[in-house]
């Protein structure tokens, strides 16, 4: 496949080669994109504004529309995609599709709410004869970087706000997983979009993420990934916008008199989504003593019956992990954790990029499984006894994302609620719950600022004040 910029499809001698990863067979191909490829996406994102900012709500809003209608007819085919070239079965690549849809659609939704005020002037003396208000404008040109995960509806979730705004976006996707990105980026084109309004270039973030997000014509950094990756381009991006949306270790707390059967079913299958590559992915279980042994059999027992393997089966519940060298990390962090006391209580083995769903409890305090994001399919088991220890437990990572509890009792629900700290709880549900219109987001290494389309309208647009001084009145 190739990268769009400048209006055209276009081709480099230097590739990228896409592999699936459960048998590294081939793909496709992409364009390894270059400093000057990067020279053409900027200067023309800088033209394509002057076009997408003049375009009115109801154009951005029909495109966008007309996108989510070719999407939904086109299921298939990005699951497909989506499938083969990340981690994900193809039922979660199925459904990774109809949320990329509902994503766009919400995007044109709330194309036509970006509302401004009227300013009360009158309310300071010398301001009786001014009248005014504010109303949004379109921030420019957004660079949006986005992670291998969910390679299609976390695009959406970039191109959809940024589109809705009236800016021009330049794109550079996953170097592992760009192809659903380009097959999103020909049907903004075949619904409407004006070529000049979007820049696609794929390749190295190593090569090309830097003076892309050096540049001053850039106006927004919308980024999702990791934590390294954004401490190095908040220290690159000099004075521009930037949101982050970046990695956890979510905690699930689960109180004594929770439904231990929702909470099994809802925490292994939070823990393996993805193979466990997902940012609200479950990683610890803080489990109250009381159920704790009738809590670790019942979870230990699910995680066994889950199949792994070819993720396009329809039985396959989890696939392999995006490459061999990720399987291998986690292999090396559980081998770690029990070499230090962790007791493994099912899973642990690889086979090239699959790794087995894995279930760990007695983690020693220094195990980089217990305090760095794992981003793969193994959980941590922990006792609790006070609600007070398992929130202090919950916040004592640098992370934020979301944290989860489950119980039936309404005063631990809304203590837990306000005392983690976190971007969202989710009560009754593991961490790996997101509806895309919801405000999204984390605290501390988790993030700044929220994704959510109406919330990333906010952040892609910046009020401006309009005063009449009218001494005539
Ligand atoms: P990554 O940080 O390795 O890469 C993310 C993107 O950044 C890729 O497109 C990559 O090419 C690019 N990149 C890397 N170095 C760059 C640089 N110097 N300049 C510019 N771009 C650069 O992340 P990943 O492995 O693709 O994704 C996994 C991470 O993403 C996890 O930590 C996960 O938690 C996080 N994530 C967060 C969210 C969220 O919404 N909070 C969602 C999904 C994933």
């Amino acid at each position: 496949m190739k990268m769009f910029l400048d209006g055209k499809w276009v081709d480099r001698d230097e590739k990228i080669e896409v592999l699936d990863p459960f048998d590294n067979s081939l793909i496709d191909t992409v364009p390894s994109g270059n400093d000057r490829d990067v020279e053409t996406a900027l200067a023309a994102a800088v033209r394509g504004f002057q076009i997408t900012k003049k375009m009115t709500v109801y154009d951005r809003a029909q495109i966008l529309f007309r996108a989510a209608r070719l999407i939904e007819e086109r299921l298939e085919e990005f699951a497909v995609i989506i499938a083969r070239e990340s981690s994900k079965t193809i039922n979660e690549a199925r459904k990774e599709t109809s949320r990329c849809v509902n994503t766009i659609s919400c995007s044109a939704e709330e194309a036509k709410r970006i509302l401004g005020e009227t300013i009360p002037f009158d309310s300071f003396p010398g301001g009786e004869k001014r009248r005014g208000y504010y109303y949004r404008f379109p921030i420019g040109v957004v660079l949006a970087i986005t992670p291998f995960n969910d390679p299609l509806n976390l695009v959406a979730h970039k191109l959809g706000p940024a589109i809705a705004a009236g800016n021009s976006v330049i794109l550079k996707p996953a170097t592992v997983t760009p192809l659903s990105a380009i097959k999103l980026v020909e049907v903004l084109l075949e619904a409407g979009l004006p070529p000049q309004a979007i820049q696609l270039i794929t390749g190295y973030g190593s090569v090309i993420g830097d003076p892309l997000v050096a540049d001053e014509r850039v106006r927004m950094i919308s980024f999702t990934g990791g934590v390294e990756a954004g401490k190095h381009i908040a220290a690159r991006a000099g004075i521009k916008k930037i949101g982050m949306e970046l990695g956890s270790n979510s905690p699930v707390i689960v109180w004594k008199d929770a439904d231990l059967q929702l909470a099994v079913e809802s925490c292994v299958s939070g823990a393996f989504w993805a193979a466990g590559q997902n940012c609200i992915g479950v990683q610890r279980l803080l489990v109250h003593n009381d159920i704790y042994d009738e809590f670790k059999s019942a979870f230990v027992e699910r995680t066994g019956k889950y199949r792994i393997g070819d993720k396009m089966k329809e039985e396959t519940n989890m696939g392999p992990m995006i490459t061999e060298t990720e399987a291998k990390r986690v292999e090396k962090w559980v081998n770690d954790a029990v070499a230090g006391g962790a007791k493994l209580l099912t899973g642990g083995k690889r086979r090239g990029a699959l790794y087995e769903p894995t279930v760990l409890e007695n983690l020693p305090a220094d195990a980089t499984i217990h305090h760095e994001e794992v981003f793969g399919p193994t959980v941590n088991l922990y006792q609790v006894d006070d609600l007070d220890e398992a929130i202090k437990e919950a916040n004592s990572l640098p992370y934020g994302l979301l944290a989860a509890i489950f119980t039936t009792s309404i005063d631990v629900a809304f203590k837990a609620s306000y005392d983690l700290d976190c971007g969202g709880v989710m009560i009754n549900d593991s961490t790996d719950y997101r509806l895309d219109s919801m405000p999204f987001g984390g605290v501390k290494y988790s993030g700044l600022g929220r994704e959510g389309l109406k919330f990333s309208l906010q952040e892609m647009t910046e009020p401006k004040v309009v005063c009449f001084n009218l001494p005539g009145m």
